[in-house]
């Protein structure tokens, strides 16, 4: 299986692609994750990084493609794969088409994450992270500050500040948003509503698979 997941910031593409990463037992990987990996790591990919990510703008496409290119190279990939936040715009999309069809691999499904505006800012604004576990929560999920998971610390991500929320969705509307047409015209979307619980939208992206 080779899904990719589409979907605004706080859409709960993140929460959705572990869980389905767990269930079929395929890697699954978070371009934004890596990145704030290498930016806690002060490496060289991270230091060019640093400025986009948390002004909420989209790093440069080279950067991208060199991390992507690294996973698709794994021997890992061979029995699928889940994309969380790659690829974010048209110049992404087109590459990606034709790496993987060089590894004569191809997409199963695109699963676009649909949900309203006032959620996502609503989302975003309480999201927290664990720093100890990378689990995904909220403030309503946790009254001491400390995961439910593991009882590590919970941080607030840089770009999840009001005015970075509002920039993010901009990059979205502008550049994300045109994939959903670019995959439908393939005839691999696969439109979810993304409103209610987790495990509400964990079981309807899993009837539709
Ligand atoms: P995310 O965790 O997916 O919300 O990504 C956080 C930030 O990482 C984004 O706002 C961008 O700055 C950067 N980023 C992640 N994935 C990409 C990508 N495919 N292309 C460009 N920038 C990205």
């Amino acid at each position: 299986m080779r899904i990719v997941m589409l979907g605004a910031p706080g859409a709960g593409k993140g929460t959705q692609a572990a869980r389905i990463s767990e269930k079929f037992d395929i890697p699954h990987i978070s371009t934004g994750d890596v990145l704030r990996g290498e930016i806690n790591k002060g490496t060289e990919m991270g230091l060019k990084a640093k400025e986009y990510v948390e002004s909420g703008k989209l790093v440069p496409d080279e950067l991208i493609i060199d991390i992507i290119e690294d996973f698709i190279k794994n021997d890992s990939v061979k029995e699928g794969f889940i994309m969380d936040g790659f690829p974010r715009n048209l110049a992404q999309a087109k590459k990606f088409t034709k790496m993987i069809e060089k590894n004569d691999l191809s997409l199963d499904k695109v699963v676009n994450i649909a949900v309203d505006y006032d959620e996502v800012i609503k989302r975003l604004g309480s999201r927290r992270i664990c720093e100890k576990c990378g689990n995904i929560t909220s403030i309503y999920e946790s009254k001491d500050g400390k995961c439910p998971e593991c009882g590590g610390r919970l941080i607030k991500r840089e770009d999840d500040k009001e005015e970075v929320i509002r920039e993010r969705l901009d990059v979205y509307e502008e550049q994300t948003r045109p994939l959903i047409e670019y995959y439908k015209n393939r005839g691999i979307l696969l439109n979810i509503k993304g409103h209610g619980t987790e495990d509400e939208v964990t079981e309807r992206i899993l009837n539709n698979l």
